[in-house]
């Protein structure tokens, strides 16, 4: 037989406990948070899908590993493996480990960046664009009309607008470009895919020009798992392959091991650059520490080692790619406002259109994200104008692109009846909307403020 139903293609050998609260507990705890959910004691949320960022299920090979790393200094058994299996994947001649992501991204701008330089993406994630920020340079958006339309399905919605990059390298001037990137799949826009032929064309113009491209590779299993299924070609290479030629047209790589390393911490940077790489290494050894390990322990070298073995099964991926749009399909079927197609790693709620009562000044999207704690104990993060906003000189808030609310699935964690009470929870809130209320700020610093926020609701 031919089964309907895809399965966890894992069997579970430890469990964690979660813990239930009641409303009236949650409405205590949330306000002492500031109507922020980051500031929230894990152990007072039921479903955290705050993240999916150092939030998987390691496997029994994983933590085989971590018993295995060695922990010498330099030279370490266990970086030669992390290195041997990351090039066997990116093809990359430099890879410097380093503790997380943006860590990888603050040495990658801190050398290219600064004062007059530009740097285009399809959509920066938060911590890319504040790390080109803070190297005095500009990061620019060049995301495909249709990626900005959270209603319209499409297939590869994280595409680049190859146009705008070609017109945008003239009006700005190469020697002011020192670097495109491409990030798969597109995190801030809602998880959606890149197409192969996108980022050969990218590359394409790149070359002409003679920028670099780097891949912000986070997720590029899920990148290469929807290529697989939606680009002509692709349908009989497996993920691996795919993701192999993905990697063949960049000339470096940021990642946090993260996401698609299926590690708690971690991280790495990868190009072919000769010149580069010395100087990223340089500035590794003073900020994460030596090139053989970069932050990290001999340990957490391995476990993204057999990460990266475990993230390209087929099994896994299509479990993975199938569960979020189960997800997706049940919360359109109820009417609630996704952007769609869901993407790889999220369901991204449309607060704009859940929400058209209340404005981007009073944050429809942070409205969302309370009440699905108070509600289910859910816990869920803005990606809108508390993330992204910016204000005018009289102070007036530059309201987002999109106002959305993030609900990512952390890898291997939930199961489908975790899913399903997480649905109800979506339903609830969704059919009492019109009681939600706006929110404004009482504290927010002056960078990346969504983490350390504190609101109130307008009464
Ligand atoms: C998570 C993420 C980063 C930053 O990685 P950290 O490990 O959190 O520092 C960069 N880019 C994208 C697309 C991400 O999703």
């Amino acid at each position: 037989m031919k089964p309907k139903t895809i399965i966890e293609p894992f069997k579970i050998k430890s469990v964690e406990p979660i813990r239930f609260t009641t409303r009236e507990e949650r409405e205590v705890l949330l306000k002492e948070a500031g109507y922020n959910p980051f500031l929230l004691p894990a152990d007072d949320v039921l479903i955290d899908l705050l993240t999916d960022s150092g939030t998987s299920a390691m496997s029994a090979k994983q933590w085989a590993g971590i018993m295995e790393g060695d922990e010498s200094y330099a030279g370490s058994k266990s970086f030669y493996r992390f290195e041997a299996v990351i090039k066997s994947i990116t093809n990359m001649k430099f890879i410097i480990p380093t503790h997380q992501g943006r860590a990888a991204e603050k040495i990658l701008f801190t050398i290219v960046g600064g004062p007059g330089k530009y740097f285009p993406n399809n959509t920066h994630f938060d911590t890319t664009r504040a790390n080109v920020e803070f190297s005095g340079a500009e990061a620019v958006d060049l995301l495909n009309e249709v990626g900005k339309h959270p209603e319209i399905r499409a297939d590869f919605k994280g595409n680049m607008d190859v146009e705008k990059l070609e017109a945008f390298i003239k009006e700005k001037g190469v020697e002011n470009i020192p670097l495109c990137m491409i990030t798969v799949t597109n995190n801030s826009g809602g998880g959606q895919p890149v197409s192969m032929q996108n980022i050969k064309d990218v590359k394409a113009v790149c070359n002409k020009y003679g920028i670099p491209l780097f891949l912000d590779a986070c997720r590029f299993a899920e990148n290469a798992y929807f290529i697989k299924i939606r680009e002509k070609g692709y349908e009989n290479k497996t993920p691996l392959e795919i993701a192999q030629e993905m990697f063949s047209y960049a000339d470096g790589v940021t990642m946090s091991a993260k996401k698609d390393a299926l590690v708690n911490i971690g991280g790495f940077l990868a190009m072919n650059d000769d010149e580069l790489a010395m100087k990223c290494r340089n500035l590794l050894i003073v900020t994460e520490g030596f090139p053989t390990y970069g932050g990290l322990a001999g340990r957490d070298l391995e476990a993204v080692a057999q990460g990266l073995l475990e993230i390209v099964d087929e099994h896994y991926l299509q479990y993975r790619i199938r569960s979020i749009e189960y997800l997706g399909e049940r919360l359109v079927a109820a009417g609630v406002p996704i952007i769609e197609p869901p993407g790889g790693h999220a369901i991204y709620i449309d607060a704009k259109r859940f929400l058209p009562n209340i404005p981007a000044d009073q944050y429809p999207g942070q409205s969302i994200v309370c009440e699905l704690y108070l509600e289910g104990g859910v816990r869920s993060v803005e990606i809108g104008s508390v993330m992204f906003g910016k204000y005018d000189k009289n102070g007036k808030l530059i309201p987002a692109m999109m106002e959305l609310v993030r609900m990512a699935i952390p890898r291997r964690v939930y199961t489908q009846s975790h899913i399903d009470y997480l649905i109800e929870v979506i339903i609830e809130v969704f059919k009492n909307r019109d009681k939600l209320k706006g929110y404004k700020f009482t504290y927010e610093a002056p960078m990346l403020r969504h983490f350390t926020a504190r609101f109130k609701p307008i009464i």
